[in-house]
């Protein structure tokens, strides 16, 4: 994708549990916490350097079996947000074009009904 691409708006949704992102292409992108939560970028969730860039696009699309709100939003440079979960995590760094590469709509993401 194009690196030029940067979010113009981002909105949490912590009662309808979505992350909505608004991006500079005019596309539009609507993340469930839950998938975002558990694909989150860090080391730890990853399980190691090796998996760093492996996400499991299912998670979008399960029906959550947690809860997970987010409390703040931190942007990291131009490039990345940090985000603060209600259950203590905050190491993951979503980079803008991981953000994108995850997105699950069915443009970006046509394998799904
Ligand atoms: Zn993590
Ligand atoms: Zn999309």
């Amino acid at each position: 994708m194009d690196n030029d691409i940067t979010p113009t708006g981002i909105e949490v949704s912590n009662s309808e549990q979505i992350l909505e992102i608004d991006w500079s292409d005019g596309h539009h992108s609507e993340y469930s916490l839950f998938g975002l939560r558990k694909n989150c970028p860090c080391v730890m969730c990853r399980g190691g350097h090796g998996n760093m860039n492996t996400f499991d696009m299912e998670l979008f699309f399960v029906e959550p079996t947690q809860h997970f709100e987010i409390e703040n939003i931190e942007q990291i440079g131009n490039h990345a947000i940090k985000i603060f979960w209600n259950d203590g995590h905050n190491n993951g760094m979503y980079q803008w074009d991981t953000l994108r590469d995850m997105c699950p709509c069915q443009e970006c993401y046509p394998e799904q009904e």
